[in-house]
């Protein structure tokens, strides 16, 4: 039977502890208590409030500064404009997507198809490697909660001793105005996302509309607004890590997509066990000789999950790295070297060594980049305009007078840019020509699909075959743009 990493990891580890400290005929602790309970349900079934310590070190300054980079990306980007087009929209509602200013109608679904087929390779393939750096780093939930919310909280209700003496304490006026204060800015909050959210799917000028105009015009989209404000509200003020915890199915995936050499954010159990207070005696013989965890668990108090990282590999554990950040303080007072908790993989931990390109690394590596390969030839051979021509369904040739026949089509030039333009359509060679079924030839194309019907005319002596391959050439300004094959159809010679 193929065992899970995780399990496999956290056994070995406790396997490893438990000779050591058979060896030394020390007590055995219970490390396995952990997996009988969650950190965020207490033992009668109710929510246990996770109130971390405030995160500090190098790695919460790097943090914080990608957050920034990622918060200003999400709230500007709809503002910004590429010759009249959003940078980014996603209308899911008329299927309209543009991306960095380029429109992808309906027709070009499959490119956004495969783009996120793509996508999704990429993110398998990092957290086969990285473990899950993204919840850490880029994940909008995790900068959310923890660089805005969380910060916020600090700010008003102080670090977590303070927030748990606030918490317990009966309501008083400054606990009052505290708890108002608090949420006021957090639905400020949730309503300011959600309207910036919103503009990436109906566009920053709808978004203004429904915010400005009476209510009534706009009623069903406002109220969708309230709806969705309350839910980013509700989210980041009550239900917060349980989201990673218990509705994420990234996180869910992470079981069967780590294994011993993916890099994750671990306690180096090896260094560190056995734990325990170090004294500043020297060690008398027969006498354990301690690890470097001194037992501190503020590497516990700092989790945003609630969960102790020394008991192994957790699903919980969303890699936001302030485990890592609090256990290098300790490590700088007790004069050890820090990275007892870091960045490394089971196998990394257990034999010193990282192998990052593993058979399975190698194999989703050369998935994506042929699915690399083919977005960018497909993006780079679309072409703004295409022009589909069809003969017209259960029609043969038609005899127009003695010398000519013709054949009934039907056409549709779908404009994938913004603009209108004038275009002109012509036959390839010198075979016949177009007379448009009401007269006007379509002089003008407008964003979107624009469909009209065309007779083909020739001559009789022309039409050497039952049926004839032609080629019909659409042009703006004399330049050609696309070109659509279609048949004709003669008589039996
Ligand atoms: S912070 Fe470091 S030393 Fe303290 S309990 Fe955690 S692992 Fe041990
Ligand atoms: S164990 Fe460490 S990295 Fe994982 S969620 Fe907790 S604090 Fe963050």
């Amino acid at each position: 039977m193929v065992q899970n990493p995780i399990f496999a990891y956290v056994t070995k580890h406790l396997n490893t502890h438990k000779e050591k400290m058979e060896a030394q005929n020390q007590p055995i602790k219970d490390t396995e208590e952990y997996r009988d309970h969650i950190a965020t349900i207490d033992d009668r079934g109710k929510r246990a409030w996770i109130r971390p310590k405030k995160p500090s070190g190098r790695y919460t300054k790097w943090r914080t500064i990608v957050s920034w980079i990622l918060l200003a990306f999400f709230f500007i980007t709809p503002l910004i404009k590429i010759n009249g087009n959003p940078l980014l929209l996603l209308n899911i509602f008329e299927r309209k997507f543009i991306i960095f200013g380029i429109l992808f109608p309906p027709q070009d679904f499959h490119l956004l198809v495969l783009a996120m087929l793509t996508g999704i390779v990429f993110i398998i393939l990092f957290t086969v490697v990285y473990g899950r750096i993204f919840c850490g780093w880029v994940c909008p939930q995790t900068v959310f909660m923890e660089m805005v919310f969380r910060k916020i909280e600090y700010l008003i209700d102080g670090d977590y001793k303070a927030q748990k003496k606030l918490a317990e304490a009966p309501m008083s006026s400054k606990k009052f105005f505290k708890r108002l204060l608090k949420h006021t800015v957090f639905i400020v909050l949730s309503i300011i996302v959600i309207n910036t959210f919103v503009a990436y799917i109906i566009g920053i000028e709808n978004v203004r509309k429904i915010a400005l105009e009476p209510i009534g015009q706009n009623f069903g989209p406002f109220m969708a607004m309230i709806l969705f404000s309350a839910a980013f509200y509700f989210i980041f003020s009550w239900f917060r890590e349980q989201v990673c915890i218990v509705a994420c199915p990234y996180g869910r995936l992470q079981g069967v997509m780590l294994d011993k050499n993916s890099v994750v954010v671990a306690y180096d159990n090896v260094r560190g066990e056995p734990r325990g207070k170090k004294s500043k005696k020297a060690p008398i013989e027969g006498e354990p000789v301690m690890g470097d965890c001194i037992d501190c668990k503020l590497c516990v108090a700092v989790c945003p999950t609630g969960i102790d990282i020394r008991d192994g590999t957790q699903l919980e554990c969303v890699n936001c790295t302030a485990c890592m950040d609090e256990c290098d303080t300790v490590m700088d007072k007790i004069g050890r070297p820090r990275g007892l908790i870091r960045y490394d993989s089971l196998k990394g931990i257990e034999e010193g060594k990282k192998k990052i390109f593993t058979t399975r690394v190698k194999a989703y590596t050369g998935v994506l980049s042929a699915l690399l390969v083919l977005v960018s030839f497909l993006l780079l051979s679309r072409s703004d305009v295409e022009l589909l021509v069809l003969r017209a369904r259960g029609t043969l040739y038609n005899k127009v007078d003695e010398t000519h026949i013709n054949n009934l089509y039907n056409y549709e030039i779908i404009n994938k840019t913004t603009r209108s333009f004038p275009v002109e359509m012509e036959i390839e060679g010198d075979f016949g020509r177009i007379e448009y079924v009401g007269g006007n030839p379509p002089d003008s194309i407008r964003e979107g699909v624009t469909k009209g019907t065309f007779f083909i005319i020739v001559e009789n002596e022309k039409v050497k075959d039952r049926k004839t391959d032609i080629k019909i050439r659409i042009s703006s300004n004399g330049e050609l743009i696309d070109k659509a094959n279609t048949t004709f159809i003669g008589p039996y010679r």
